[in-house]
């Protein structure tokens, strides 16, 4: 985005990761299923990163940074100086605390080499859990499951997906799941990984029953990489780093944007949240970018989210936390079908299940104010969003 709007100045992409920057969406989906080669992932060939003359400064972690003196200080004592810098380093995946959490077979999926570890391990496993019914245990699950592996889910809470979605796309989805041959334990505790020669064997719930297990996959969400700024002063919010519309945090010099980024957000009705999608570390990498260019502009991008499960293609635009009504559009034993959700008969935001067509409307419905025919809304026959035709 720097680039494309103009900036001139010298540009250094400074990553932990050996890998060039790569889309993250594939590793518990295609590429876990060994159906697609690193490099479609790869946001750009290498060479390209070079054409736009930015530098790439792989295998570099920061771990402290001077605002005063504009200096980011690399894990090997290297110092990189800065006139501004945006701070994008998303999260790391959350271990478990329980005995055995750190045993080789238990594995999180975040980065390439996550995945080439589970990879490397699945041909001599037979049965595997999944910590988290979550939208990268779930996807993890359906690849999983298709591969001729034994999956069970563990979920703490008492339906799959309890923190994104609805009761009824958590039904929906359990069902699916099921159909499939995965077991599922909701409102799970985890006691301890059991352990036998140094792998696991079995998980033990509370309550004292065993699941055997010879692959433990973790997906219990992230802990936003922030604290190299949050040392240096930086505001901190939901355990990320406070940003303001213009993606800039407390720091001087210093924007956030992705994964590790709280703000306001007017789909939230203002409140202050972090989002963890592709969309939003796009658009606010491209409003940090704008900022930096002196084309300023604030952020004020719709949500949205997708998740591939099986065949199904789950679309979400808006936010639904905070809803009042929730409508059902279609039929879910047809597998295709949406849940408009609404808040003071306005649609804020939708879940819409191979209904592409839903989702498309739907996020200009939502983007728009979400005004709609509240007599039609759960007629999948019906256009969600009909534009309107002024006269003269
Ligand atoms: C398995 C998986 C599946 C997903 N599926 C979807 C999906 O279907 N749809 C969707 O919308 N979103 C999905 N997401 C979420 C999406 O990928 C993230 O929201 C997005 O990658 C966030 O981008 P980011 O730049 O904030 O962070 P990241 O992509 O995590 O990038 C941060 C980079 O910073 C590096 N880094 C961290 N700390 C430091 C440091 N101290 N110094 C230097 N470098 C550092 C990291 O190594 C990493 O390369 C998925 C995520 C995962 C993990």
């Amino acid at each position: 985005m720097l680039r494309k709007l103009g900036y001139a100045g010298a540009v250094a992409l400074v990553g932990a990761e050996a890998d060039p920057p790569y889309e993250r969406p594939p590793l518990s989906k295609a590429y876990l299923a060994g159906e697609e080669p690193f490099e479609r992932m790869m946001m750009r060939p290498k060479e390209a990163w070079t054409e736009l003359n930015i530098e790439l400064l792989s295998g570099r972690k920061i771990v402290a940074v001077d605002p005063a003196m504009h200096e980011a200080r690399c894990e090997s004592g290297e110092r990189i100086t800065y006139g501004k810098m945006i701070w994008a380093a998303g999260g790391a995946p959350r271990r478990l605390p329980t005995k055995g959490g750190d045993l080789a077979g238990v594995h999180v999926i975040r980065t390439r080499a996550d995945v080439e570890a589970i990879r490397a391990e699945l041909e001599r496993a037979r049965d595997i859990v999944i910590i988290g019914g979550g939208y990268i245990g779930l996807e993890a699950a359906s690849v999983l499951v298709g591969m001729g592996a034994r999956v069970v889910v563990l979920e703490a809470q008492e339906r799959l997906l309890a923190r994104v979605a609805g009761p009824a796309l958590s039904a929906f989805y359990e069902k699916e799941h099921l159909g499939h041959g995965v077991d599922i334990r909701l409102g799970a505790k985890i006691e301890a990984i059991i352990e036998k020669g140094g792998r696991p064997s079995g998980v033990r719930l509370a309550g004292g029953t065993d699941v055997p297990a010879d692959l433990v996959i973790v997906g219990i969400g992230i802990a936003p990489e922030v604290e190299p700024l949050i040392a240096a002063g930086a505001e901190e919010a939901l355990g990320g780093v406070k940003v303001d519309e213009f993606c800039r945090t407390s720091l001087p010099d210093i924007y956030a944007a992705g994964d590790c980024a709280a703000h306001a957000n007017r789909y939230a009705g203002g409140a202050v949240i972090r989002l963890e999608s592709v969309q939003n570390a796009h658009d606010q990498a491209a409003v940090a970018a704008a900022s930096i260019a002196g084309a300023a502009k604030p952020y004020d991008a719709v949500p949205w989210f997708w998740s591939d499960q099986y065949d199904l293609k789950l679309q979400t635009a808006g936010l639904s936390n905070g809803h009042d009504k929730a409508v059902l559009r279609g039929d879910p034993d047809s597998r295709s079908f949406s849940i408009v959700y609404l808040r003071d008969d306005r649609v804020i935001a939708l879940d819409c299940v191979n209904a592409t067509r839903d989702y498309a409307q739907g996020r200009r419905l939502v983007a728009t104010g979400g005004v709609c025919d509240l007599e039609t809304i759960g007629d999948p026959g019906s256009p969600l969003f009909k534009p309107t035709v002024r006269k003269g």
